[in-house]
């Protein structure tokens, strides 16, 4: 069998979709204004369908939608063991459906299939199993106060939550904010990315099958300063939960000051070191290395973009991430052959390829790569730069794309000192033989995650969020539980 033929048979057929309308209290309309959008496929540049496109009109009937079904529908008086029962039903449909979902996530996104069953779909169907367990384990405490009194404390839903999330892990991000949110017994508004609203829509529709009652749930995809601001300046949201860049976080949480004080949660971007030494096992750093940074096209906020090699190392190293980079396969995400599909638009690839430019300017060293590939879709050739310096604009800024930039250093103090240098701090690693050096950098660099000698694992169960500017708050575990409870007091008075 010639390689065209083999390959040919071993891609997925891509899902034919529909327009999308939009979700608010159990009914699928279309946007008050009637206008919609188009969602495009990043490996072909052609539009998918249309979606229907929300705007202030369509989040306040959302809003209103998501508070009655707090104040009034069966959501607040239901066993906090119903809500565990609806998420894992709506995992197990989940579950049901991965191929379909994978599919349609490769469409709108364009990230491998292969690489969204294996991992953006686990990981999705294991974040609301995660929290359907806690549904009925959310409880307070009693506390021995002076005096003739009972006190107690109640973790109560926040109420109407609104969350905005990105098009890098669409299905991820969804149930990163969902699971919590539910299993807590809020309501809420999601605004998708208008770059991949699909995903959203159809685990939307599945939640409706599993019975999720009529306004607990609405998605109302549409852009960021129109759908997203609507949500974030609303008087009637008490919570914004918001995934992104962190310029926006500063936009979202200015308009939740100005309007009503709502709760925030961000989720920001990153520049994240991964430092490498001499004595680590190499062949593991090095596959660590590339997946660390060209995971999902280099559209990750933790992202290990600061690659840090010590300089005994670093030809060797360079090397063998050069030829790897080489050997990838770019192309079509639903061949099962490919290991990077396209960036997400057209936008993003422009952006990238500007980084590209900059780092040539300032003098860092490109060994492979830096082109974009052929001009229908939103291909970018696996680039790696070397001579990186720490005042670069390719080791400051977060590229979000597959830019690799590797900075020597000698010593361990040293590279804590210049892994700090960023306003960032979402995410690290180290890889190291010797523990001394693991448990040093571990503790000094400032960052909400650090990985020893592995990269980018996720658990359910596990925090994840940001230090300084990457963020405030965590999602994920039990942490993720104060984000959405609030904290009530009651006192008995039994004299
Ligand atoms: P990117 O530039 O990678 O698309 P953004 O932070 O702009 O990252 O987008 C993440 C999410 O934030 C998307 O759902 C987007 O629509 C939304 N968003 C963008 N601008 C705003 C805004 N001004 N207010 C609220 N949400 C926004």
């Amino acid at each position: 069998m010639s390689t065209a033929v083999r390959e040919k048979s071993q891609a997925i057929k891509p899902p034919q979709v529909k327009d999308q309308p939009l979700l608010i209290g159990g009914k699928w309309l279309d946007s008050v204004s009637g206008k919609t959008f188009p969602t495009v496929n990043p490996a072909t540049g052609e539009v998918i369908c249309q979606v229907a496109e929300g705007d202030k009109a369509d989040i306040d009937l959302a809003v209103k939608a998501a508070r009655k079904a707090f104040e009034e529908g069966p959501w607040r008086r239901m066993n906090a063991s119903e809500r565990g029962r609806l998420l894992n039903r709506l995992a197990d449909l989940i579950e049901r459906n991965q191929e379909e979902l994978a599919a349609l996530e490769t469409l709108d996104n364009g990230k491998p299939y292969r690489d969204a069953l294996a991992a953006d779909l686990p990981l999705t169907i294991k974040c609301y199993r995660y929290y359907a367990g806690w549904a009925d384990k959310i409880h307070g405490k009693t506390i021995p106060v002076e005096g003739q009194y009972f006190c107690y404390t109640r973790h109560e839903p926040v109420g109407v939550v609104g969350q905005i999330i990105p098009w890098n892990f669409p299905l991820l991000m969804q149930a990163w904010k969902w699971g919590p949110a539910l299993a807590c017994g809020n309501t809420l508004v999601l605004k998708p990315a208008e770059q991949t609203p699909l995903t959203a829509l159809r685990v939307a529709q599945l939640a409706q099958e599993a019975g999720f009652p009529d306004g607990v749930i609405n998605v109302v995809p549409g852009y960021g300063p129109t759908a997203g601001a609507a949500l974030s300046s609303h008087m009637d949201v008490d919570k914004v939960a918001f995934t992104g860049e962190h310029t926006t976080g500063q936009i979202i949480m200015e308009a939740a000051a100005r309007s009503n004080l709502k709760r925030v949660s961000l989720e920001l971007g990153g520049k994240s070191p991964n430092v490498v030494f001499a004595d680590a096992d190499l062949d593991a750093a090095v596959e660590g290395a590339y997946f660390g940074l060209f995971f999902n096209q280099g559209q990750c906020c933790c992202a290990g973009s600061r690659l840090f090699v010590e300089e005994k190392i670093h030809e060797e190293f360079v090397e063998r991430l050069v030829k790897k980079a080489k050997n990838q396969k770019v192309g079509d995400p639903f061949d099962l052959t490919t290991t990077q599909g396209p960036q997400v638009s057209q936008e993003q690839c422009d952006r990238i390829l500007s980084y590209i430019e900059a780092g040539r300017k300032d003098g860092a060293n490109l060994l492979t790569g830096g082109q974009r590939i052929g001009t229908r879709g939103y291909f970018i050739e696996p680039t790696v730069f070397t001579n990186v310096t720490d005042d670069m604009k390719i080791a400051r800024e977060e590229i979000f794309g597959p830019v690799m930039n590797i900075l020597r250093f000698k010593d361990v103090q040293e590279v804590v000192k210049r892994g700090n240098q960023t306003f960032y701090g979402l995410a690290a690693a180290v890889w190291t033989r010797d523990i001394k050096k693991a448990y040093t950098l571990a503790n000094g660099l400032r960052a909400g995650t650090v990985w020893i000698n592995c990269y980018d694992v996720f658990d359910a169960a596990a925090p994840f969020g940001g230090f300084k500017m990457s963020g405030i708050g965590r999602e994920l575990g039990e942490y993720a539980l104060e984000m959405y409870t609030e904290v009530k007091t009651v006192y008995v008075n039994l004299d």
